[in-house]
């Protein structure tokens, strides 16, 4: 079946349940029956649920629906992207090792990967994106996955997917690829031999910013590349923590596996079932919602770009721009999300922008229904340096917007009011 259909249809037997909307099982925990049913559901010789977190019937149509839209082989689903991208983190690399980190990702991921778990004993080592030019001699024995975000948040720069993956199969380490703003609508890195995918389902999933989520998914044929690869014991050897479990003689994806029986169940950023029940909601929509969100920002963009008071735009899918070839190439049907910049030249006139647009809303947030403004110089990175912040082509005068579902003649009018005024 295609895209559309599963996500509104994969995963639930409504025929079955006697309800059109998937059921939200807001429980703790489940009657087995009998002492044996028990036994058997906690040894894993029958699936079924256990404790809710550890899984979920709700939760359970989340992740099929996920794993059919990304055409993986398995997922998980936690409380927040923060913790999708943590706990994948942790299941390839431990103590002692080292993971290669892209330059351009979300702030968030930036602090978590490489300040947050190098308590862990974990080191981050930072590669170029762009170009994945000085990746292979990052390289080493305790090097255990490479992390990258498909379109990066807020850059809007899309990596160089195919060399990364081209060298990490060289060298047999894992791929983790955070495909929150993209969305399997515009790219199923999956496909293209990343591993591991990584959301923010609190975004674009979610669409009309109700409910965080987070969700990890594996490639279908993961458990053949990590299946007596000397890189990753921790699938091969008995696992201590599981009397003594041994995840390459088991039938399911593996890494989503440990995950969950592992790290969820020892640190419990379980994802609750009404939050799975909203992103199923939102899921259901995402196709037709990029497709909007796409439209309506590349509309926006080419008003920008005509303003006299605009000096540039950064868009993907703007002609010229320095991503769209990449955005050709990797993300489908011509679209390229809801995100874009520009740069009005001085800190001030950005500032007198964000308090003049009417229906922007000072956020920090992307994905929504309703668009969103900021300023990055006078908020997230208010504490750079003026040196540092032309380092990071985050210019005093950059204005970014995620340009929601409104109408975008009224988003146009908006933006532009603001910026004609004195
Ligand atoms: C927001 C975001 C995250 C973190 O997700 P939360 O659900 O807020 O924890 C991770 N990656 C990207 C690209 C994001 O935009």
């Amino acid at each position: 079946m295609n895209p559309k259909t599963l996500a509104i249809h994969e995963g639930y037997d409504k025929d079955k349940h006697g309800t059109m909307a998937v059921p939200i099982y807001q429980t703790t925990a489940y009657d087995f029956g009998n002492a044996e049913t028990a036994a058997n559901r906690f040894a894993l010789a029958e699936l079924g649920p256990i404790y809710t977190r550890l899984n979920n019937p709700t939760t359970d149509i989340l992740e099929a629906r996920i794993t059919a839209l990304e055409q993986g082989g398995g997922a998980v689903a936690v409380a927040s992207g923060q913790a999708a991208s943590f706990y994948a983190v942790v299941n390839a690399a431990k103590s002692g090792e080292n993971i290669l980190v892209a330059e351009k990702i979300y702030g968030g991921s930036i602090t978590l990967l490489t300040h947050t778990v190098k308590q862990f004993g974990i080191e981050a080592r930072v590669f170029d994106s762009d170009n994945a030019d000085d990746l292979e001699k990052l390289i080493d024995d305790k090097t255990k996955a490479i992390y990258f975000e498909t379109l990066s948040n807020p850059q809007i720069a899309i990596p160089n997917i195919e060399k990364i993956v081209k060298v990490a199969q060289k060298y047999n380490i894992i791929t983790i690829a955070d495909n929150t703003v993209a969305t399997p609508v515009l790219l199923n890195p999956l496909t293209l031999g990343v591993d591991v995918v990584v959301h923010s389902a609190s975004k674009y999933i979610s669409g009309n910013g109700t409910a965080i989520g987070g969700l990890v998914v594996e490639r279908k044929g993961l458990n053949e590349f990590l299946k007596n690869n000397p890189r990753y014991p921790q699938f091969n050897e008995p696992d201590e923590s599981y009397h003594g479990l041994v995840y390459n003689t088991l039938p399911l994806p593996n890494f989503t596996l440990r995950i969950r029986l592992t790290f969820i169940r020892d640190t419990g950023a379980t994802i609750s079932p009404f939050n799975s029940w909203l992103l199923i909601q939102g899921l259901e929509t995402l196709h037709i919602r990029i497709k909007e969100h796409s439209n309506n920002a590349l509309k926006v963009a080419e008003f920008l770009k005509t303003h006299p008071k605009v000096k540039y735009v950064s868009y993907p899918g703007l002609k010229g721009d320095k991503g769209y070839e990449k955005a050709q190439k990797y993300l489908k049907n011509g679209l390229s999300s809801g995100l874009l910049s520009f740069d009005v030249g001085d800190f001030d006139k950005a500032k007198q922008i964000l308090n003049d647009t009417k229906i922007f809303s000072v956020v920090v947030n992307i994905g929504d229904t309703k668009s969103i403004i900021t300023h990055p110089a006078s908020t997230t990175h208010q504490q750079v340096s003026k040196e540092d912040l032309d380092k990071s082509n985050v210019t005093e005068g950059l204005v970014r917007l995620s340009i929601g579902l409104e109408d975008a003649d009224d988003l146009i009018a908006d933006l532009k009011q603001a910026l004609d005024k004195e």
